[in-house]
């Protein structure tokens, strides 16, 4: 499903497990920005808004459906949909998650193809942060941290 370096060399298309993405994010970096949510997470954090980022599989609970499988191409061409407000407030795309650096060979690729169209990219990757204590569950926390890439 999420292919390796190994296959986008061969030349299979990259793929990988989106979430959702959100147009119009004022909360994810300058401007207004695509915010591109990947699925998966190492953590397990009680209390995440977004549970059902954790797993890289797609789930459904009732009627909805978490995750959807996409190429770089499908994505990019939601993102370049808001170019012209891009360009006007600073924005660009950022993607978060869910951990996207769990999908390393999609991010590379979707911040690459960003950055060649010009379009301004911001990353959020999760930082377990060690709070003390022995239990590694209960003393860990991530901290999201935007960064330019
Ligand atoms: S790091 Fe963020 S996305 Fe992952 S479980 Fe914790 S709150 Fe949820």
């Amino acid at each position: 499903m999420i292919q390796t370096r190994t296959q986008a060399k061969a030349g299979v298309e990259t793929r990988g497990m989106v979430l959702r993405l959100e147009r119009s994010s004022i909360h994810d970096g300058d401007g207004l920005r695509t915010v591109v949510f990947l699925k998966g997470c190492p953590l397990r954090c009680q209390w995440c808004s977004t549970p059902e980022s954790m797993s890289s599989a797609i789930e459904t609970a009732g009627d909805t459906t978490y995750g959807t499988v996409m190429t770089v191409d499908e994505v990019m061409a939601e993102v370049r949909k808001d170019v012209i407000f891009y360009f006007h407030s600073g924005g660009g795309m950022t993607l978060s998650g869910g951990e996207p650096l769990v999908q390393p060979d999609f991010s590379a690729e979707l911040l690459a193809r960003a950055q060649g169209e010009g379009i301004n990219t911001a990353i959020e990757p999760v930082g377990p942060v060690q709070t003390g204590g022995t239990d590694s569950s209960e003393s860990q926390y991530h901290v999201r941290r935007l960064q330019t890439y």
